[in-house]
């Protein structure tokens, strides 16, 4: 029997367990940092708001990793890893020989410099990241709490913005860039969801600004100042301003920021040694190196790595870097690149969509209307449409075969 060891019991993790589960030869442990079954993080903030309960969030029961013939260790961090002594260490104390590894440790939030010391201090001072987060803000809400602040217009921020409407709570988003969304709309698309927006009334945005300072009474943040003047106070403090890939605990792994290289079979320089999902650094289908940030990608990756543990040849299909926010009735969504040579706008019924074009490949959409609307478009990239084809396919003239394609990917990215 092979050791496999699977690092992390997210998306990733999970696809690789149940690829691994029908394939023989191989002795699976799951080690996971948290207590519970793999979620869905994307739903987080809908925990937060109260407007789902933990087991709506769970992918499976704990009982059903014996299923997938796993032994789990829910709770327990991997401290260590060596990839060339094939042992890790976890925080309990144990530690684990293994054969082959998967390293699906996802990400961690990455707080700016300023604030690190109030995150540390201050238990209102919290991220978005992991269930654990998600229960402490319902606490707090629970408990009186009726002042969110959120540090950052990114997916993240918007989508807890959004999920906190109509729970009682008034929210103040904090940004430092010139606009919302900014890592995944230019300013003009961005401005579309300005009118609703503007309708919510628990939601303050305060955009080209910086914090100048948080006011604590001991260990409890009160206060935000910021480089523009104006003060928010608050109850709670999210700091929602980005994520860097989990890899402080591999024995020579990359510098931090970077993800874990990987080739199209998503083995790392290590022979035996794999990795997937928001862990890695991998080329996407416009030919960057970019650091996950999709469930969608995560769970390919998982299943591909699983594949080529159990001594198949399986190689990666191309991907993308992608985003999705939902903010009612319209959702906004980046896929591939916003950066090119050229673009094109359309408008497809009520709906917006602006495609990045490099020669005449669109390597890039952004998009801002109907989730109706947004069907096809990350094939459109995937697929290398042209200008040209993208306009056909918005006009319903596009018949290169695709509908079936088109139909079954609509949103399983989202
Ligand atoms: C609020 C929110 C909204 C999102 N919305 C979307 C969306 O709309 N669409 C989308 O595609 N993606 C979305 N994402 C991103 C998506 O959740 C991630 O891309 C996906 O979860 C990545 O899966 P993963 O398996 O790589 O990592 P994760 O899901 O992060 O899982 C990693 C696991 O590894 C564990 N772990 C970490 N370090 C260790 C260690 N040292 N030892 C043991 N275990 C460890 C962690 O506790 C975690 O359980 C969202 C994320 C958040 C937080």
């Amino acid at each position: 029997m092979e050791r496999v060891l699977i690092v992390g019991n997210g998306y990733a993790g999970l696809a690789a367990a149940r690829t691994l589960a029908s394939k023989q030869g191989v002795s699976v442990t799951m080690v996971s940092a948290e207590p519970c079954p793999a979620y869905v993080p994307h739903l987080l903030p809908e925990l937060a708001a109260g407007k789902k309960s933990e087991a709506d969030l769970f992918l499976l029961d704990q009982a059903d990793y014996a299923g997938l013939r796993v032994s789990l260790r829910p709770g327990a961090e991997v401290k260590k890893l060596s990839a060339k002594n094939r042992i890790a260490l976890l925080s309990n104390g144990e530690t684990m020989e293994f054969d082959k590894a998967l390293i699906a440790t996802g990400a961690s939030p990455w707080i700016p410099g300023e604030l690190k010391e109030v995150e540390q201090l201050c238990a209102n001072v919290i991220t978005m990241k992991r269930i654990a987060d998600a229960k402490t803000l319902k606490g707090f809400i629970e408990k009186g709490a009726t002042r969110v602040a959120i540090i950052g217009a990114g997916r993240v921020g918007m989508l807890l913005a959004e999920a906190l409407k109509s729970s009682g709570v008034s929210v103040s988003v904090i940004e430092i860039g010139a606009r919302i969304l900014a890592t995944m709309l230019e300013e003009d698309v961005a401005e579309k969801l300005h009118p609703i927006l503007a309708e919510r009334r628990h939601l303050r945005i305060h955009t080209g600004t910086k914090i100048a300072g948080v006011e604590c009474e001991g260990a409890i943040a009160r206060e935000i100042r910021l480089s523009d003047g104006n003060t928010i106070p608050c109850h709670v403090v999210v700091i929602a301003t980005g994520v860097t890939p989990n890899t402080v605990f591999m024995e020579n792994g990359p510098a931090d920021g970077e993800g874990v290289a990987v080739d199209n079979r998503m083995e790392t320089a290590d022979r035996g040694i794999y990795a997937a999902g928001d862990v890695v650094r991998f080329e996407t289908v416009t030919g960057r190196r970019e650091v996950g940030q999709l469930a969608q990608n995560a769970r390919v990756q998982g299943d591909i790595a699983a594949m080529n543990i159990a001594g198949e040849n399986a190689l990666c299909p191309p991907s993308f870097i992608g985003n999705v926010v939902k903010i009612d009735p319209l959702i906004a969504a980046r896929i591939g690149d916003i950066d090119g040579s050229d673009r094109a706008d359309f408008r497809i019924g009520r709906s917006f969509a602006r495609a990045t074009v490099e020669g005449r490949t669109v390597i890039g959409i952004q998009f801002v209307g109907d989730p109706e609307d947004l069907r096809g478009l990350a094939p459109a990239v995937l697929k290398k449409f042209t200008r040209e084809d993208l306009s056909d396919l918005f006009q319903g003239r596009l018949d290169i075969g695709l509908a079936p394609l088109l139909a079954a990917r609509s949103h399983s990215w989202a």
